[in-house]
């Protein structure tokens, strides 16, 4: 298997494992508790932000490109078909007003919240296969907005998905086998952001992992909540914190309360893309709900990329 073939399923895989075992973390919230769990069940199944992937990189495979309408019509089609992944109110209320009001999506979701749109972490959880795809792209940030902006149209939502997404295209660049660069790494994904509020963030996600402290406090501070700001650097920070294990960042995004699926979800993109799919524990993998699929679109993804 290709180094990039490695990278774009440890993304897609990844994600969708961090999502599923940290859903699991809601029920069972120690380690040990967990890896029984993990043994015993035959099936792990992801969420919303795993289905919301899946519906990304189908819209992308079939246009080659990012068509706003097209990313709509798939995460409707999805949703509609399983409705009970966990969805938050956003997408099905922006469903039905484009079905009432024959609007685009990216326009009904300009009127959720009174008409600031979304700055939920719902973009960023998702955004996974837009950094894989476009790992290369100088419009990285652009892009991350049109898919993001289908549900998410405030600043801060689009600026999160934004922020992910480069710290995904910056792990699929990065060859593992070398030292990690972790302050190019933070100092990248700091200049990237174009919110204050997101930049912020940021700037205490470096200044806490260069102080002696534990990731409890860390989230404590950075915030663990749906919003994007308020959970993306904690899952930053996971990945950050353990860079070489995936195992580990997986734990450190899912063990220490909040919105854990989709801590688990981003931080574990972020790893899988970096470390390649052969460091995920085998036997999670295999237990994936919807494997197969997702490695397909991983593969087809890898195969179509424009650069
Ligand atoms: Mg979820």
């Amino acid at each position: 298997m290709t180094n990039i073939k490695a990278k774009f399923l440890g993304g897609m895989v990844g994600s969708a494992l961090g999502d599923a075992i940290g859903e699991l973390a809601f029920r069972y919230p120690k380690k040990e508790s967990l890896y029984i769990q993990l043994d015993r069940l035959e099936e792990l199944r992801y969420t919303d932000d795993s289905a919301m992937s899946i519906g990304l990189a189908e819209s992308i495979i079939k246009k080659g490109c990012l068509d706003q309408q097209d990313l709509g019509e798939t995460f409707r089609y999805n949703y509609e078909r399983e409705p009970w992944r966990g969805y938050a109110s956003g997408p099905p209320t922006i469903f039905s007003m484009v079905e009432q009001l024959s609007i685009t999506y990216a326009d009904a979701a300009r009127n959720l919240f009174g008409g600031t749109g979304s700055f939920g972490n719902g973009a960023a959880m998702r955004i996974v296969p837009v950094g894989l795809f476009f790992h290369n792209a100088p419009d990285l940030y652009e892009k991350a907005c049109m898919s993001a902006s289908v549900t998410h149209a405030h600043p801060v939502g689009m600026d999160g998905a934004a922020v992910q997404a480069r710290a995904v295209s910056l792990a699929v660049k990065l060859d593992p086998r070398e030292e990690f660069p972790r302050k190019v790494f933070i100092d990248t994904l700091i200049d990237f952001a174009i919110t204050p509020k997101m930049e912020e963030k940021m700037q205490l996600v470096q200044k806490l992992l260069s102080s002696d402290t534990t990731p409890s406090f860390a989230a404590e501070q950075l915030g663990r909540t749906v919003d994007v700001h308020e959970s993306l650097p904690f899952a930053l920070y996971s990945f950050l914190c353990h860079p070489k294990s995936y195992e580990d960042c997986l734990f450190c995004a899912t063990l220490n309360g909040g919105d854990r699926d989709t801590l688990g979800a981003m931080a574990c993109a972020i790893s899988g893309a970096y470390l390649g799919i052969e460091s995920i524990p085998q036997s999670w993998r295999q237990k994936l709900e919807n494997r197969s699929h997702i490695e397909d679109l991983a593969l087809k993804l890898s195969e179509i990329r424009p650069f």
